[in-house]
């Protein structure tokens, strides 16, 4: 049985269909578990999607995903405050 969202959802249109949720032809998979606190996954009955990503474990296979709204990419992982190499070597020629 299909079961049609309402229009205010982020996914209206989305269509339930034997092989999962359907939008224009697209099918849904569930949330992974680090998708768990983005504001983007909308509850569709049992199961929670992203209206942005019809794949959420590819958008996480290799980092963080840029969509999510809980968390943020770091540009370093070390923690180190990256500096350019130009003003580097200008600091050092100073005796910096
Ligand atoms: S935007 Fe990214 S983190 Fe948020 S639900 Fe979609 S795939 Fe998951």
């Amino acid at each position: 049985m299909a079961a049609k969202l309402t229009k205010s959802s982020p996914l209206a249109g989305a269509v339930m269909a034997p092989e999962g949720l359907t939008l224009n032809g697209t099918v849904l998979e569930p949330i992974v578990e680090k998708c768990d606190g983005c504001e983007r996954a909308t509850e569709v009955e049992t199961a929670k999607y992203c209206p942005t990503y019809a794949q959420p474990s590819k958008k996480w296979a290799h980092g963080v995903c840029n969509f999510a709204t809980h968390v943020k990419a770091t540009v370093d992982t070390t923690g180190k405050i990256k500096v350019n190499p130009l003003k580097a070597s200008k600091r050092a020629a100073r005796g910096r």
